[in-house]
């Protein structure tokens, strides 16, 4: 029988995080990542988070987080933007698979916060749907200059902060699951040169932000 077993919010952040220390420290276990973990899940998933993150290559999830198969289900987009299809991929992670933890994740250097940033700054507006993506960082880098924030890590945690809003805002499904207490979003900012990430934001937890 395969490993399905139902775990709290609190439970599904701290094994996330557990396999993230892991990674930094460079003593990953590759758990799932076997044959008997393939047979195990081919019948059917249950993951224990949804994980919405940026698109970039250095982010790539199941190895940041040392984890395997059937564990994590994995939505990313430049600039982690937010679409109606990554609403119901979101939703449909939470609602059809049960998981207990939905995770948005950004990180420092992005090239969509980047763009956002110049866009204002220069007005040097991208070509094609790219222009589409940096128009939806924009409101986040305006949020967090009349702030007071200009440096790249404080722009980047409040995009990342926002963006764990908008999916509150926009799905009423995640919205009324938080408020149950059945799920939990929680915002991680990842750090490129170490591998760590630091919690920038929470809902329905009660780790405090960062
Ligand atoms: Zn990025």
């Amino acid at each position: 029988m395969a490993e399905i077993k139902s775990s709290t919010p609190q439970e599904a952040l701290e094994l996330l995080l557990a396999g993230n220390q892991r990674f930094v420290a460079g003593t990953p276990e590759h758990p799932n990542q076997d044959a008997t973990r393939r047979a195990e899940v081919a019948p059917a998933q249950r993951p224990f988070a949804v994980l919405f993150g940026c698109s970039d290559s250095r982010l790539a999830a199941e190895i940041i987080f040392d984890r395997g198969l059937g564990d994590l289900f994995v939505v990313r987009t430049a600039g982690h933007v937010v679409g109606s299809e990554v609403l119901g991929s979101v939703e449909y992670g939470v609602a059809v698979l049960s998981s207990p933890l939905v995770v948005v994740l950004g990180h420092d250097a992005c090239g969509a916060v980047g763009a956002a940033c110049a866009a204002l700054d220069d007005g040097a507006v991208p070509d094609g749907y790219i222009r589409d993506v940096v128009e939806r960082v924009t409101p986040s880098v305006i949020a967090a200059r009349a702030a007071g924030h200009e440096d790249a890590d404080a722009i980047l945690a409040e995009h990342v902060s926002r963006t764990v809003d908008l999916l509150l805002d926009r799905s009423r499904l995640l919205a009324e699951r938080v408020d149950s207490g059945q799920t939990a979003v929680v915002g991680l900012r990842y750090r490129l040169a170490d591998g760590n990430t630091q919690v920038v934001a929470a809902r329905g937890l009660g780790v405090p932000a960062a």
